[in-house]
């Protein structure tokens, strides 16, 4: 091959012309290289509602020179959400912040976006329409498609974008994990917002531009916003499959308005009114999730868009994912790439988005649970300071502290509160400056593990180390909704005497319960091989603390899990170290489901999916993010042993599974424990 050849623009080939083809197309086309779509539709009969642009996709959209307010983009202004009945329960007003977003939040008919990349991508490929695929080959050194009129298309690269039931993910996943119902359907139907101004129900709701509402019920929602310059309404009504009458395939299936008004009768009057508006133009789709791919590359082809990766319409993030698989690959293959260099250039492509896009799906999972489903409300101790967290293993550095990451993963997995445990006052103050970044999430503890017992009585400075401590928990409690919930860690550990002896981790007990009377805090408390001592201790102090305190990580037998909470009526919490010996499974099984809190107490205690007796418990568990070795982390993925608090769903399975009851009912009794005893900012 000669030097000129193999500088010459690459020969891509794109299956499905949707949003993600037609964005890659345009991407492609402005690093130079030549592009050939094929596409099934004729776009004789295009559909489709509204679909959100959010900043991160307007962005990308400017960098390819694309305005959403060229076809009708509307501004996205606020966000209201209200229960059935029309109680208003959210607002969220954008005018401020948006000053800090680097592009805007647009809201368009996805009819007007798709018909505009459509004009942009033909200015540089070529599409053709109506086609049907009967072969892909993505095994020879030029991937090629066959069509059913014997036309063959080959190129140097293929890119599957078509779509949630896509042909191509069939060949570059060999047996791919199908596309699977997600329990819901999605009614969707346009209204001009003309009309609802004159409906007396609806004409609140359409007074000001821009605004997008959501009234939702137990299983069930409707969400409105405008779109095409706000002069049209756009709507969706989410209910059971079960509930939504028979639809064909598709997007294009007619809904039955009947089902749809059945399924809304309860709500309130303006929802009703919506509902009753819907015209023949009614249409209904089957709402689907899929288990993440074990690639979306294959040596020269792969995957974008919902082909890869489909996503359900509770973020409005499914489009903006498109354009940002779309842009990567043009990024990543810019004018000048040689073909031989494609295939590393598309395993980057995956490395790069894979972790995003999981993210981003968890979260519109998320959104999309149903109020009544409280399985998602989970709370974890964890130790921020600990050195795995800062990035420090066997006393050396090898990656920046990534609680942030750990943070996010831990809510994409359901976990909304981490309580930060504090082990001495100097990890106080750091844990203090993490809670002050994320209120919402973090609450802290005060008080000294019984490792660290000797600090307090090291210095003979004033003021001395418990005086301190009170100060700091005074100042803190005087706070509007303080962060302070607890006090602890506190109790007694003979495992480990080397680090305080007996003696010294009595006194330190004592004098802390002192204190705690003093604040009248719950107890966070430590208890290890000196159950009968600590007993002996506590005892006393606890008709002087009304509420009372949590065992966090209890391994002890069944009788000493008994006195602490028949006896005591102290709470137990329970993490995977608590899963390692059939007598620990014992005392899980026992803890009575009104005393029971869960935990990760992460970095540590890590639930061991490999282990023989608990495994059965966890074949229902979710996926987890890629993890690395601790000397071989990227930002973004777990490190390898080093436990999170994204894995408090699985602590909960195990207990639920040793149980014999649902996960949901141990996670509702674990939640409503912490936050009776913790509070933890969450309103009852
Ligand atoms: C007609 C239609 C209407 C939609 N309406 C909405 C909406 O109102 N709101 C919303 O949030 N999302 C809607 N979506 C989904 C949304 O566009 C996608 O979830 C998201 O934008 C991801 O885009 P995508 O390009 O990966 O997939 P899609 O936008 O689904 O595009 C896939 C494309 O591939 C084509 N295709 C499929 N199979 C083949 C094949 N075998 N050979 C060739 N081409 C094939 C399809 O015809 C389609 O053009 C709609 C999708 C379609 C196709």
């Amino acid at each position: 091959m000669t030097i000129s050849q193999e500088s010459r623009p690459l020969q891509v080939l794109i299956v499905g012309a949707g949003i993600a083809g037609l964005t890659a197309a345009i991407a492609l086309g402005q690093q130079g290289h030549q592009v050939v779509i094929i596409e099934k539709s004729r776009f004789a009969r295009e559909t489709g509602a509204a679909i959100h642009v959010p900043p991160n996709c307007t962005a990308l959209l400017n960098w390819l020179c694309i305005n959403p307010k060229d076809f009708g983009g509307t501004l996205l202004e606020q966000i209201h959400r209200y229960d059935q009945f029309g109680n208003l329960k959210y607002l969220k007003d954008f005018s401020e912040i948006r000053q800090k977003w680097q592009a805007e939040w647009y809201l368009v008919h996805r009819v007007d976006l798709h018909n505009y990349l459509k004009q942009c991508a033909i200015r540089t490929a070529t599409l053709h329409m109506g086609c049907k695929i009967v072969n892909i080959d993505v095994d020879s050194p030029r991937p090629s498609v066959t069509l059913n009129n014997g036309e063959r298309y080959e190129a140097d690269l293929l890119l599957g974008a078509d779509g949630l039931h896509s042909v191509v993910r069939e060949v570059i996943g060999q047996t791919p994990p199908p596309p699977f119902p997600a329990g819901k359907s999605c009614f969707r139907w346009i209204l001009p917002t003309e009309k609802l101004r004159h409906l007396p129900a609806t004409q609140e709701i359409v007074r000001d531009p821009g605004v997008f509402i959501e009234w939702a019920g137990n299983d069930r929602r409707l969400v409105a916003y405008p779109c095409s310059d706000n002069t049209m309404f756009n709507l969706c009504g989410f209910l059971p499959t079960a509930e939504a009458g028979d639809a064909a395939e598709g997007w294009q299936a007619v809904g039955n308005k009947n089902a749809l008004i059945a399924g809304f009768s309860e709500f309130s009057s303006e929802v009703r009114e919506l509902v009753h508006a819907a015209d023949e133009n009614l249409k209904v789709w089957e709402l689907y999730d899929m288990k993440s791919l074990p690639s979306w590359v294959r040596g020269c082809s792969a995957l974008l868009g919902d082909a890869a990766h489909p996503f359900q319409p509770y973020m409005g993030q499914g489009g903006a994912m498109a354009i940002e698989d779309a842009v990567s690959l043009a990024v990543l293959l810019p004018a000048g790439t040689q073909v031989h260099e494609i295939p590393a250039r598309l395993a980057l492509y995956e490395k790069a988005r894979r972790s995003r896009v999981d993210l981003v799906l968890e979260y519109t999972r998320i959104n999309g649970v149903d109020e009544n489903d409280t399985t998602v409300r989970r709370i974890t101790a964890v130790t921020y300071t600990a050195d795995q967290f800062q990035g420090i293993y066997r006393g050396k550095q090898y990656h920046p502290c990534d609680f942030g990451e750990v943070i996010q993963r831990a809510k994409a997995y359901n976990c909304e509160k981490m309580m930060l445990t504090t082990m001495n006052l100097g990890g106080f103050h750091r844990n203090l400056e993490l809670v002050r970044q994320h209120p919402e999430t973090c609450t802290l503890t005060l008080g000294v593990h019984p490792y660290h017992a000797g600090e307090i009585y090291a210095s003979t400075n004033e003021p001395s180390y418990l005086s301190q401590i009170r100060e700091l928990g005074q100042s803190l409690l005087r706070e509007e909704n303080s962060p302070l919930v607890a006090f602890g860690e506190i109790g007694l550990d003979y495992e480990y005497l080397d680090r305080a002896d007996k003696e010294t981790q009595a006194r330190a007990f004592k004098d802390q319960l002192d204190l705690a009377v003093e604040f009248q805090l719950p107890l966070f408390l430590h208890v290890r091989e000196s159950c009968a001592d600590f007993i002996e201790i506590i005892r006393p102090y606890l008709p002087r603390l009304p509420k009372g305190g949590l065992v966090h990580s209890f391994t002890g037998s069944v009788s000493e899990m008994r006195q602490l909470t028949d006896e005591l009526g102290l709470n137990v919490s329970v993490n995977g170290v608590c899963f390692r010996t059939e007598e620990q499974l014992e005392m899980v099984k026992a803890i009575p489901l009104e005393k029971l809190q869960l935990e990760t107490d992460a970095p540590w205690c890590e639930v061991l999916s490999g282990d023989e007796k608990i495994a059965p418990f966890l074949e229902k568990a979710r996926e987890m993010p890629p993890v690395r070795k601790h000397n071989k982390f990227i930002s973004g993925q777990m490190v390898k042993n080093r436990n999170e608090s994204c894995f408090m769903e699985r602590v909960a399975m195990v207990v639920a599974g040793v149980k014999g009851i649902s996960v949901q009912e141990v996670a509702d009794a674990a939640w409503e424990n912490s936050v009776r005893m913790f509070g933890l900012g969450v309103r009852q």
